[in-house]
């Protein structure tokens, strides 16, 4: 016999090979069982049906269990290609995990692609599948005879996943049945397919059997699945709102950027609305860097492979890095981080220990390589703009150093308008460079800049990299979806590489503490970022154009043009539209194009020397002299770029 203890419920005796499932069965209420779809044994989540070999812990996890929710999605998964078996018996199954969003399963379909008719068909299936509450069976086999198995059917990419575990050294493979499908799986699983009440098939895209463009192209089925209609709903709605943000969308309506084909992919042309939102960024990053006590920096796009052997990007980047180019006889790359140019600005002189802590700042273009698929609009390019800074500084200086870059890095943020993040450090690993005091004292750093400012954060712990402890801070935009932005990192191996140090009060060479931080993480990125938080309607203070200036007829035209001046002169971004169009569609077409405010002349306000302000909401303000205006705009644009952001929901 073997003890069990139910987590708080009885200690109970029983047979050993008992399941799981039904001992906690009996020992909850009929309403409870309904419910119980898992069952964490000794902490891990297990099947119902697991067999309890020895005296554990036991726990029941209930549809509904957030800890759930992943096996509930890649249970939806199975069901998802159990369908599409059914409807396509001759489709290859590769893979089939749950993700963040849901789930998807690769398949191989002969003759092409799934249309959306197709998801359709097959979520129908699905649907009927889930009535008739399969239930999933746990098979355990040798891994040759479940090679075999897969062999007869088919299943060649099963086949070659089970050389891959033999060649891992695997013996044994567990395998998930439901009805007349079967799957290699190390599960666990819901009891029976009727355990996924809200499911969704998203769309279709072609993935890479392996990732590998030299493998097969497949067909990737994106679904989503939760615990109740509601939820699923929700999310499809978010879902709609994203699509209608999509950055690239808008940034083709507003005419901001774009990647063309003839350019080459990852490339971004930043168009004259999107590079004026560019420059605002910019100007109000620079500033706020020289109020805070850095130097701004320029260094070159290129250097001498040799450079980048000594930091040694050759060895740990080189596949992200372009190719070399030879220039009198000698190979130079291009640059993929800034870091080596502002060590040797820092190197090109002896340094003292009065000098640090010295801050430096650059907007640094560096170039890497991703793979043509995971590009992404401007999400993910080739080519991009880092807000970069590095800060030299001594050990009992890096206390005040990380909490004021952590400062910066909060109040950057909120200007921009976002105000919550994740946050996550992550500490020593396994392997790493750099004394144990380095790491103790700095890991301490980040930890207390991190409390003082009363923020939660979640610990990585081994999860670093091996050159120093950092955070990262993900932050989230209106829709809930997180963005890895800012990174503040400390580095024991850069210094070390080349040699850097100061002067000490003892007049020996010190190594200093250097530390890497962006905090927009590229404007690329940040801009897309903020196009979608923003659906295009940038506050005042970002917004390209600020006011169009409207008339009714052309007997406003003269008023128009004295008060188009007036607004240039007063150093705000004006546009004038004298066309002779209705003035609804005048204000309609400013309205699309996200202007925050427009000034409609009419006869009234050219006989009272006034404007009629509107705003791109809707909303009429009265008529007020052109000064009066300006005075507003003005304010209201100092309000905005000084942490006060005014979101366009609560202009209305
Ligand atoms: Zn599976
Ligand atoms: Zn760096």
């Amino acid at each position: 016999m073997i003890k069990v203890q139910i987590k708080d419920g009885d200690l109970i005796e029983t047979e050993p090979g008992t399941l799981a499932g039904e001992l906690l069965a009996k020992a909850l209420s009929k309403k409870k069982r309904k419910k119980l779809i898992l069952a964490k044994v000794n902490g891990q989540i297990r099947d119902l049906s697991f067999p309890l070999t020895e005296d554990s812990q036991v726990e029941p996890v209930f549809s509904g269990d957030p800890e759930a929710l992943e096996i509930l999605r890649h249970s939806a998964s199975h069901l998802m290609a159990q369908a599409v078996k059914q409807l396509y018996p001759k489709a290859k199954l590769a893979i089939g995990p749950a993700i963040e969003s849901g789930f998807y399963y690769d398949f191989d379909v002969p003759g092409g692609s799934f249309s959306p008719e197709d998801l359709e068909r097959i979520e129908a299936r699905m649907q009927e599948l889930a009535r008739e509450a399969i239930p999933l069976e746990r098979q355990e086999m040798p891994i040759d005879q479940a090679e075999k198995l897969f062999q007869d059917m088919g299943e060649d990419y099963k086949v070659e996943l089970l050389h891959d575990l033999e060649a891992q050294g695997e013996r044994e493979v567990s395998l998930y049945k439901q009805g007349d499908f079967l799957d290699l799986c190390r599960g666990p699983h819901l009891p029976d397919t009727g355990k996924i009440p809200a499911f969704k098939l998203i769309n279709v895209a072609g993935a890479f059997w392996k990732g590998d463009e030299n493998r097969p192209m497949l067909q990737r089925i994106y679904g989503t699945a939760f615990f109740t209609k509601k939820e699923l709903a929700a999310y499809l709605q978010r879902l709609e709102e994203a699509k209608k943000r999509d950055h690239r969308k808008i940034g083709k309506q507003l005419d901001l950027f774009s990647i063309q084909e003839e350019i080459g992919p990852g490339l971004i042309l930043w168009h004259p609305k999107g590079a004026m939102v560019r420059k605002l960024m910019e100007d109000f990053w620079r500033e706020e860097h020289i109020r805070r006590g850095y130097d701004l920096l320029f260094t070159p796009h290129i250097a001498k492979r040799d450079l980048w052997k000594t930091s040694g990007h050759l060895d740990f980047y080189s596949e992200n890095m372009y190719s070399p180019m030879e220039i009198d006889e000698v190979s130079y790359q291009i640059k993929p981080m800034n870091c080596p140019f502002h060590i040797a600005i820092y190197n090109s002189r002896k340094r003292s220990y009065r000098e640090l802590p010295l801050r430096w700042c650059e907007l640094g273009t560096v170039y890497r390589y991703e793979r043509t698929g995971t590009l992404h609009g401007l999400m993910r390019v080739r080519g991009f703009t880092q807000d970069d800074a590095h800060i030299f500084c001594r050990p009992d200086q890096l206390d005040e150093e990380i909490t004021e870059i952590l400062d910066m890095t909060l109040y950057m943020l909120r200007v921009f308008g976002f105000d919550r993040y994740d946050i996550y450090l992550s500490t020593r690993p396994e392997k790493y460079v750099g004394s144990d005091e380095h790491w103790e004292l700095s890991t301490n750093a980040l930890k207390s800049a991190l409390e003082k400012q009363g923020l939660e954060y979640e610990i990585d712990p081994g999860e670093g990299v091996f050159y120093g402890p950092k955070i990262d801070i993900k932050i989230k935009d209106c829709l809930d979806r997180s963005w890895q932005c800012s990174t503040i990192q400390v580095d024991f191996n850069l210094p070390e590489r080349f040699n850097v140090n100061y002067t000490g009060q003892d007049s020996q060479p010190h190594a200093p503490i250097m530390v890497h931080r962006a905090l927009l993480g590229s404007l690329e990125r940040f801009f897309g970022v903020m196009i979608e938080h923003y659906a295009g309607a940038f506050p005042l203070w970002l917004a390209p154009v600020q006011v169009r200036v409207l008339t009714i007829t052309d007997r406003q035209d003269e008023w128009a043009r004295n008060v188009f001046g007036q607004l240039r002169k007063a150093g705000l971004r004006a546009e004038i539209d004298l066309r002779n169009e209705k003035l609804g569609k005048k204000v309609r077409e400013a309205q699309v194009e996200k202007i925050p405010y427009m000034l409609v002349l009419g006869d009234q306000e050219v006989a009272d020397k006034t404007v009629s302000p509107r705003t791109r909401e809707g909303r009429k303000l009265d008529a007020m002299p052109v000064e009066s205006f300006v005075e507003m705009i003005l304010a209201e644009t100092e309000r905005g770029k000084t942490g006060g952001a005014v979101s366009p929901e609560s202009r209305e």
